[in-house]
């Protein structure tokens, strides 16, 4: 019913293009708010409206202060309405220990096909006791509920016909915004993330059609996200901010460290990667003092590599794909890394490594058009132009 303006959707679009251009030429994140002061979250109060769903009480705003303590909670959080005037609802288990203490909130979901992010934050979930812990651990597992549904990326939206919006352009998102997806965005953002947070971690996993090794995105020049992400026995880094509407950048604007964590392929239950996330999120509480316990393995442990760029080769021609790499290996500059067949077979062309580096995402499907991403280097090499940034 209602339409953006055109002439503010081109500017906008304009806008994105000069922001991702930039992004590529420098190869550094726009979003480069530091953390310069303590989170001051917003005073909040908890509205339980009255519904109980699955014997879970639903809340349409959250002051984890006003639960418990010594005491697990299942609640359900009241999204934005869908086309039946029904509700997505998120789901959000909260761990208030019983002495004070910091306030971490680990997210997942965002993306729908990322089902590693999930399970790695229902398995730290279920390793706490919560009469033990000093603060409090808040877990909000399925923010895009309907793209999770059907286990797809991006958020179905019948603003215009069907449009599929991807939920991690869109923070800190906009209760009185344009899409349902902007407003869904705006209230777990406004009602239940940011005035129940101290620290912050946004779990994703590699995407349908490009699995992903397991490493972090963060910005290193916070002090607190270095810290963080330092404390996983993660074997690689992107030090990068990435870039606006992505959730951890829309924490660190409102003074709350954050960062991502890739949890390894999409779709499917990565138990391996998984373990790394697990062991690093029980680190990060220890190191907190939310739960006690000596710290397990870390990056150094690992023998992390600590990238700059996540430097992308895009598919030039459609075809069929032939990896020559595997993921996490170390590649060279003009090293062959693929080779791409038409359906009689023949070569229709090679990919080289445009950078030193090592591989942190492969595509999975076999077949591609033009335009996609073949593979993303991690690298401290020079950007490269024409980069795309990172589908994290
Ligand atoms: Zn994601």
């Amino acid at each position: 019913m209602f339409k953006e303006p055109l002439v503010s959707r081109r500017r906008r679009n304009l806008m994105q293009s000069l922001l991702i251009a930039a992004f590529a030429l420098t190869g550094i994140g726009m979003a480069q708010a530091q953390v310069s002061a303590p989170a001051t979250p917003a005073k909040i109060s908890t509205v339980y409206t009255g519904d109980v769903i699955n014997g879970k009480k639903v809340v349409s705003s959250l002051n984890t202060d006003d639960l418990e303590p010594g005491k697990k909670h299942l609640l359900y959080f009241q999204g934005v309405q869908m086309s039946t005037g029904q509700y997505w609802y998120v789901s959000v288990i909260v761990a208030k220990g019983a002495k004070p203490g910091k306030r971490i909130t680990l997210t997942s979901g965002v993306h729908g096909d990322e089902m590693s992010s999930v399970h790695t934050v229902q398995t730290v979930m279920g390793r706490l006791n919560a009469a033990e812990m000093s603060g409090t651990v808040m877990a909000v597992l399925d923010i895009a509920r309907p793209a999770m549904e059907s286990m797809q990326r991006r958020w179905p939206s019948s603003g215009r016909g069907l449009e599929l919006i991807d939920m991690n352009r869109e923070w800190p998102g906009n209760e009185n915004g344009l899409s349902a997806v902007s407003r869904q965005a705006g209230l777990v953002f406004n009602r239940l993330l940011e005035p129940n947070t101290d620290l912050a971690i946004d779990f994703h996993t590699g995407t349908t059609g490009v699995d992903a090794s397991a490493f972090h995105i963060g910005d290193m020049s916070i002090p607190e996200v270095k810290t963080m992400m330092m404390l996983y026995p993660v074997a690689a880094i992107w030090n990068n901010a990435a870039y606006p509407g992505v959730l951890h950048n829309a924490f660190i604007a409102a003074g709350i460290p954050c960062f991502t964590p890739e949890v390894g392929a999409g779709r499917r239950v990565d138990m391996d990667a998984i373990q790394i996330f697990v062991e690093g999120t029980l680190n990060v509480f220890k190191h907190y003092g939310l739960i006690p316990g000596a710290i397990g393995r870390t990056a150094v442990d690992a023998n992390v590599y600590i990238g700059k760029n996540a430097v992308p080769v895009l598919i030039t021609h459609g075809g069929f794909i032939e990896l020559l790499v595997k993921m996490d290996d170390d590649v060279t500059a003009g090293q062959r890394v693929a080779i791409q067949r038409n359906a009689f077979g023949e070569v229709m062309t090679e990919y080289t490594s445009p950078t030193n580096g090592r591989i942190g995402a492969l595509r999975s499907d076999a077949t591609s058009e033009p335009g996609n991403v073949l593979m993303f280097i991690l690298s401290s090499d020079t950007p490269v132009s024409g980069a795309a940034p990172y589908p994290e």
